[in-house]
């Protein structure tokens, strides 16, 4: 399966896909995927130009709404996530992800789909430590501060991310994000990268540059590819998973383990932004299924355009991570291991019986242009629906909170047992107010360059 991915889009659809067109008729060879890494650039229309954060000189409609619309069709799937430029307003509406146009579809705050039999997922938007407890409170219309803080990312997102777990609950192929994941620049060519780039020396020198949850991620999931954006910049890298943490590795070898498997490895690719010059484009040729599964899994292998399927694993861990989705500024925080895991099987456990063909996996070809407003987009309701949730309370954080049902689970409080909660929570509010926001340069401050 021929792959495209795309560094940051800013809206620029026309020229990726006329790149991809100019490819195709160079090689013969048709490009089957499009994966963009963040700064999509999805807006409708001029209504939502007051919802996406960028300087004033970049505040265009750009390309999109003439997909959106129908006058454009997208040549191919295309897969992306969000970053920190973007329609925010219509982000929100497909957080649990869905098309926001004919053939290209949003993974959502954090997802996985499956294409072919890849396994593609991401966590969109960047990465501020102040903001990274917190539930997802923003809503349109936006204030100065919301506008930007809509887009970092959640630790609800990433702990969700990291339930897609081990080897045994399928390998994680491909993981997109924005920003890099940190430490990733010293595990290329950094003298390169700081040759082109040396405002990044000290970030780099103190491992200051990057995503922490991205990092972690990249440990626990490990996937065969990492793509990302951001820094405008093309950035290849070899990560070594040995001891936990990622490190520079070998150039890879026929006898490599498995991704996910210890000593295993992720090939890392930032791209740059869609400008003449730029290295902004990648195709690259991914492993097409065993011949017999191709026919069955349908999609490029099969000769047909790939199809999208949802990720079962990631079905389930919707499904036993919706309530625990919020929308209030309340830290985030995970349920206990043994609630989770029985949660996590009862979840996988009706996902089997609810998907148990391919075909009862296909995402559905659902996407409207409403005709009315609404409350809740109706690929949404779609979604958690045929997950059994209710979309409203879900989106609302009106289904309990951990907080709650651990109450309810637990032998009658002694007064020993309160003081000592009492006492952890305030440790954990003194943590977090020690982290709170300090000011300094927001996003859409950063020169576009
Ligand atoms: P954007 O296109 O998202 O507005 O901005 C991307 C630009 O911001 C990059 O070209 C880069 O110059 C800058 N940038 C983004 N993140 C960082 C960071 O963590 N450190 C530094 N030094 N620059 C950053
Ligand atoms: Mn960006």
């Amino acid at each position: 399966m021929r792959v495209a991915v795309q560094g940051c889009c800013h809206g620029e659809m026309d020229a990726i896909y006329a790149t991809l067109a100019a490819a195709e008729q160079r090689t013969g060879q048709k490009t089957d995927l499009l994966l963009c890494c963040g700064d999509f650039h999805s807006l409708r229309g001029a209504g939502d130009l007051d919802c996406i954060a960028v300087p004033a000189k970049y505040k265009q409609l750009g390309d999109f709404h003439k997909y959106y619309s129908g006058e454009r069709e997208a040549p191919c799937l295309t897969i992306f996530i969000g970053g920190n430029h973007e329609a925010s307003n219509y982000l929100q509406e497909l957080g649990f992800g869905g098309w926001v146009a004919p053939n290209i579809y949003y993974l959502g705050y954090c997802g996985a789909v499956r294409v072919g039999h890849l396994r593609i997922s991401g966590l969109s938007g960047i990465f501020k430590r102040h903001d990274y407890p917190l539930g997802h409170f923003e809503a349109p219309p936006y204030d100065r501060s919301t506008l930007r803080s809509v887009y970092h990312v959640r630790r609800h997102d990433v702990w969700k991310l990291q339930q897609l777990g081990g080897v045994e609950d399928g390998v994680t192929d491909v993981m997109m994000s924005h920003d890099w994941p940190r430490g990733i620049a010293r595990c290329g060519n950094t003298e390169e990268l700081l040759r082109r780039k040396s405002f990044l020396r000290d970030e780099v020198n103190d491992n200051s540059l990057g995503s922490a949850p991205g990092e972690e991620l990249l440990n626990a999931l490990r996937p065969a590819y990492w793509f990302a954006a951001h820094l405008h910049v093309k950035f290849p890298a070899l990560v070594a998973h040995r001891l936990g943490r990622p490190r520079p590795a070998a150039p890879a070898g026929a006898s490599d383990p498995p991704p996910g498997a210890e000593g295993s490895q992720t090939k890392f690719l930032a791209l740059g932004k869609c400008l003449p010059g730029h290295d902004f484009l990648q195709i690259l040729e991914m492993p097409a299924p065993e011949a017999g599964a191709a026919a069955a899994e349908g999609g490029a292998a099969g000769g047909g355009s790939p199809v999208l399927r949802y990720d079962r694993r990631w079905l389930a861990v919707t499904k036993a991570a919706a309530p625990y989705f919020h929308v209030g500024r309340s830290a985030f925080r995970p349920p206990q291991e043994h609630a989770l895991r029985e949660q996590l099987s009862a979840a996988e456990a009706f996902v089997a019986a609810a998907h148990p063909t391919e075909e009862s996996l296909v995402v559905p070809t659902n996407f409207v242009i409403p005709a009315a407003p609404y409350a809740v987009n109706g690929q949404t309701e779609a979604m958690l629906g045929a997950l059994g949730l209710d979309a409203a309370a879900t989106l609302q954080g009106r289904a309990p909170q951990p907080g709650q049902q651990q109450a309810a689970q637990q032998p009658a409080a002694t007064l020993d047992g309160l003081k000592s909660q009492a006492a952890k929570r305030r440790r954990e509010l003194e943590a977090e107010e020690a982290n709170a926001p300090t000011g300094g340069m927001l996003d859409g401050e950063i020169d576009l360059d």
